[in-house]
Formats: structure tokens, sequence, C-alpha cells
């Protein structure tokens, strides 16, 4: 019979990376929630959750362009937010 690769040990590393990634929380500087996940708005600089961001768009492939409910509320901040392609 061939040697089966040993599953058990690979399922238990994937389960440790897990939990480990989970305890690895993060402060919205908007709105203070405790979030795994945070942005960074290009106009006011802060971290922001996902419920934060408005708006977000790629540039140039490899940028990420994000503006925060705060700064959508800023007209010079949007203009510019829209300007970019
Ligand atoms: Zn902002
Ligand atoms: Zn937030």
């Amino acid at each position: 019979m061939p040697r089966q690769p040993d599953v058990s040990i690979l399922k238990l590393g994937a389960q440790i990376g897990v939990s480990s990634a989970l305890g690895d929380s993060l402060i919205c500087e908007r709105c203070s929630n405790q979030v795994h996940y945070i942005e960074n708005c290009e106009y006011c600089k802060k971290s922001v959750c996902l419920l934060c961001v408005k708006s977000a768009k790629r540039v140039q492939k490899t940028r990420r362009l994000s503006i925060c409910k705060g700064c959508w509320g800023n007209l010079k901040a949007r203009k510019q937010f829209k300007a970019v392609n």
C-alpha cells in the first residue's frame, strides 16, 4: 500500500493559523469599532473599517484608493477622488 501523507498534522496547523489571525484585531480610527480589516483613507490618512469606507477603487493595478464617509462629505476630497482613474 502506498504511504499516505499525514493530513491530520496539516489540518491542525491550519486551525492554529486561523485562530491566531482572528486574535489580531484592529481599531477603526473613525468609529472606534474593533475590526479585523482596516483601510487607509487617502484624504484624512485615518485607518478606517469597511463600514466607514464610502468608496474605493483600484488605481494602477497595485494601489487601492479609499475615501472614508467623513471625507466624502468634503467636496474638495470627493472631487479629487472622482478625478482619479
Ligand atoms: Zn477620510
Ligand atoms: Zn469604522
